[in-house]
């Protein structure tokens, strides 16, 4: 598996004809409801078995034009992006003074100041888990206390003047205002402007604004499996993404790597005693109705489900898998990867997880990893540089391998992992 896949660039070349002839693949856009198909049918000619698209309703959240000005002191445009799932503007947008917070201690501390302005978080990127609940809440708690529109500093490195999207969640009851992503770089701009008393007024415009929900699907194909085709393992990745750059990182990568564990199977006539299932899952990024929607689907067969892995971190070089299961399975998977020592992708970290995969392993208490590599995926993701040439082919075909080895074993042992 390894000698085939690293002998060929075929995952890279797949990956960039998806993002060069899609484009971006936002839930609801014609884009993504296009890619499905193309998938549906490139499975097919892979010659994976029982392809199909399971329908799922999606929302459909469209971002119009948008534009971040200050108006004064003196005029000047700054670099946004609308979060996913954002209300708009009037169409003349909100004009205000800005407010700067590092916090939501700041934010408290600030009160009745709030009301009536434009309220920026001014947070620094430290990890994920703990800076993006800025952008996710950051609106609903300025909007609470009387703001007419919230910012957030880019969930991310610095990078070159390019914000992050991402998706927002409005607290029930509670006043829904429009909010934004701003550059790191813009975000410190109007900080030092504020830390010098200089009294900053901002226009926000949006058009963003959500359309009825829309049809879209999970696109499933299988190897099945040889002497026990009920038990399926379950590789995948999101095949929607934001609405700016290609969706190569995140995650059109995770799903092409996902989908060739399946292909260089059948490609080298292997057929593992269980089935191996690849999905690609939709909506991921602004609703997760996706993963529910598997969990829908199969909850019933669940306790038929070894193991469910993800790819949604990127496809840079690999280093091995997260893994969240029994002990005694760990160790089983720790032995599977040293046939991963010669790419180097051998480690088995603590946590295996995955947004789509999530509801799915939660019910079913069902064995979890993700791929984990080693690369810059929150400096690119949610960004227009999320494109393919961030990604090395090599580096892709080392995780197409990787996935494809473990899952296969996992398939094919005597014994089922437990
Ligand atoms: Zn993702």
């Amino acid at each position: 598996m390894i000698t085939e896949s690293t002998s060929s660039r075929f995952a890279w070349e797949r990956l960039a004809l998806v993002g060069d002839t899609f484009g971006h693949r936002l839930s609801g856009s014609q884009a993504l409801s296009d890619a499905i198909k193309w998938a549906v049918d490139e499975m097919k000619k892979d010659g994976l078995e029982n392809v199909r698209a399971e329908p799922v309703k999606v929302p459909h959240w469209v971002r119009g034009r948008e534009s971040l000005d200050i108006v004064a002191p003196y005029p000047s445009s700054l670099v946004i992006l609308g979060l996913g799932n954002s209300v708009g503007t009037p169409p003349d947008g909100v004009e205000a003074e800005l407010l700067v917070v590092k916090n939501f201690n700041e934010l408290d501390a600030a009160g009745e100041r709030v009301r009536g302005k434009i309220v920026l978080f001014n947070v620094p990127f430290t990890n994920y888990g703990e800076t993006v609940q800025y952008r996710a809440g950051g609106a609903s708690r300025a909007g609470t206390l009387g703001a007419v529109a919230a910012l957030v500093r880019a969930v991310g490195p610095p990078g070159l003047r390019t914000p992050h999207t991402g998706s927002l969640r409005y607290t029930d009851g509670q006043p829904q205002i429009p909010a934004a992503a701003v550059s790191t770089e813009d975000a410190d701009r109007l900080q030092r402007m504020v830390t010098r008393g200089t009294t900053v007024r901002l226009r926000l415009k949006m058009e963003a604004q959500f359309l009825p929900d829309a049809d879209s699907a999970n696109v499933v194909g299988e190897i099945r499996g040889r002497e026990k085709p009920d038990e399926v393992i379950v590789v995948g990745g999101h095949f929607d993404s934001w609405d700016v750059g290609t969706g190569s990182t995140d995650d059109g990568g995770g799903c092409v790597v996902t989908w060739e564990a399946l292909r260089l199977m059948k490609k080298l006539n292997l057929r593992p005693r269980r089935t191996v299932r690849v999905v690609l899952f939709t909506n991921e990024e602004n609703g997760l109705a996706g993963g529910r929607a598997y969990l829908e689907k199969y909850r019933s067969q669940l306790a038929n489900h070894v193991l469910m892995l993800e790819s949604d971190s990127g496809v840079f070089r690999p280093t091995g898998f997260g893994f969240t299961g029994s002990p005694g399975a760990r160790t089983t998977m720790q032995e599977i990867a040293t046939l991963l020592r010669a790419i180097e992708a051998d480690r088995i970290g603590p946590a295996g997880d995955g947004a789509d995969i999530g509801p799915s392993v939660e019910a079913g208490k069902i064995p979890a990893m993700s791929l984990e590599v080693d690369g810059n995926y929150f400096l690119i993701h949610h960004t227009p540089a999320d494109t393919i040439d961030k990604i090395d082919p090599a580096d892709m075909a080392k995780a197409a391998a990787a996935i494809a080895i473990v899952s296969y074993v996992v398939a094919d042992m005597p014994e089922r992992l437990r």
